[in-house]
């Protein structure tokens, strides 16, 4: 048996949510949002009929066998997420290929060199402490298909992403497979927990925004009490706010830029993710409409593209990634609907994947979000594996400690 154990979160982002959900199975729990709505940046933003996003790409990294799909599971929430088919395609020349197929893309010596790279990086047998463009740096098309994907998966260009990342990253691939999309967006897994906090007498208190944190013989949100402090907000702003200092280094953010486009006859054939590395910004794009026509109004689709942000000209930034869309879409019918430029305090992810911060600060004090995701995940999966690990240590070891 758990003791019941009051729990306060800070912010109602997914991160505070699920570990809200799975918390308040057997505690209770107060959720502190400071804005009128919930999610952050992992719910839909309705505009013009379309399903657009405060930040996310209506898309789980490992589908309905992921991190977060096993939380969801456990929490006993009903999202329906389909699996994407293909994980992705590459438009390399005009052309789109499947990953296998881009081996046959290459002369004699960079096939060699390729296969051995796929090869080394399936068997784990990679040295940890080079950058992933490093390790690609030998044949160039592996290096343009490496920067599409850490540049839509994580927001980081190859040469900023630590091959430590991809290790994990590729082993979380084999075990779980590639993406998918949940039907009704991220609002539906957003909406789900909201539902099951209330279910389980959970509190969510929305337009209160938390002023101080502080852990010491007990654990305060401003002057409400709590056993234990789970925090949603970035690690750099839960410090400002707490009465002690536990940053012993300073997460990295990072950066990027979403184009939501209207199109009556689609981009994309399948439901998975088109990366393309030959544009000269943008990183890839999906078409979630493929699986939920409920995302955009009768007869439209909608795209979603994404790019790292490389420079800090962010007009710069935005006009070369919408001459890449003029590029993509060449004839075809389109309609430019949202530009979301994700940096300062709503970036891509507060700590970039290498850079994160440890979950738990001592016993009272817990850490949940984009600046705390686990070991390889990728996005939304990276803040399941956080939350995971929080609920774990609250329920096993602090609840054994204070018997
Ligand atoms: P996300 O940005 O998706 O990780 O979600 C974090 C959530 O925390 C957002 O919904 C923010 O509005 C919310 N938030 C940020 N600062 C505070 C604060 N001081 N008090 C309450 N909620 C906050």
């Amino acid at each position: 048996m758990v003791d019941i154990m009051r729990i306060g979160i800070v912010g109602a982002g997914l991160g505070g949510l699920l570990a809200g959900a799975l918390l308040s199975k057997s505690h209770e729990v107060v959720v502190f949002e400071k804005l009128p709505f919930l999610g952050g940046r992992f719910t839909n933003l309705e505009y013009e009929g379309f399903q657009l996003t405060t930040g996310a790409l209506h898309m789980i990294p490992h589908g309905n066998d992921g991190y977060l799909a096993q939380a969801l599971r456990k929490a006993g929430a009903n999202v329906k997420i389909v699996n994407s088919e293909p994980d992705g395609t590459f438009l390399v020349n005009e052309k789109e290929y499947l990953y296998k197929e881009l081996f046959s893309l290459l002369g004699f010596k960079e096939k060699a060199k390729a296969i051995a790279l796929a090869t080394k990086l399936k068997l784990g047998k990679v040295d940890e402490n080079i950058s992933f463009g490093e390790f690609l740096e030998d044949v160039d098309l592996a290096l343009k298909v490496g920067n599409a994907f850490t540049g839509w998966a994580l927001s980081l260009t190859a040469y900023e992403t630590p091959m430590s990342e991809i290790i994990e990253i590729a082993k979380n691939y084999h075990k779980f497979g590639g993406p998918g999309i949940p039907i009704g967006g991220c609002k539906a897994v957003i909406d789900e927990h909201s539902r099951i906090i209330k279910n389980n007498n959970g509190r969510i208190i929305k337009e209160y925004e938390v002023k101080r944190i502080e852990t010491d013989e007990k654990a305060y949100i401003d002057d409400y009490e709590f056993d234990v402090v789970v925090s949603n907000i970035s690690p750099v702003e839960t410090q400002k706010l707490c009465n002690i200092k536990f940053l012993k280094s300073k997460p990295k953010p990072s950066k990027g830029i979403k184009i939501s486009i209207a199109t009556k006859e689609g981009i994309i054939k399948h439901s998975g993710v088109l990366f393309t590395p030959e544009c000269e910004r943008i990183n890839g794009l999906n078409q979630v409409t493929n699986v939920d026509k409920s995302l955009a109004p009768e007869g439209w689709h909608l795209v979603m593209t994404h790019q790292t942000q490389l420079t800090n000209n962010i007009k710069k930034e935005i006009d070369l990634g919408l001459e890449d869309i003029e590029n993509l879409f060449k004839g075809k019918d389109y309609r430019i609907l949202h530009i979301q430029s994700y940096r300062d305090d709503w970036p891509v992810n507060h700590a970039s994947n290498g850079t994160d911060i440890d979950n738990i600060v001592n016993d009272k004090l817990y850490l949940v979000g984009d600046g705390a995701k686990g070991r390889g995940g990728i996005e939304v999966e990276g803040i399941a594996m956080g939350v995971l690990k929080v609920v774990e240590h609250i329920n096993n070891v602090l609840n054994a400690k204070t018997k």
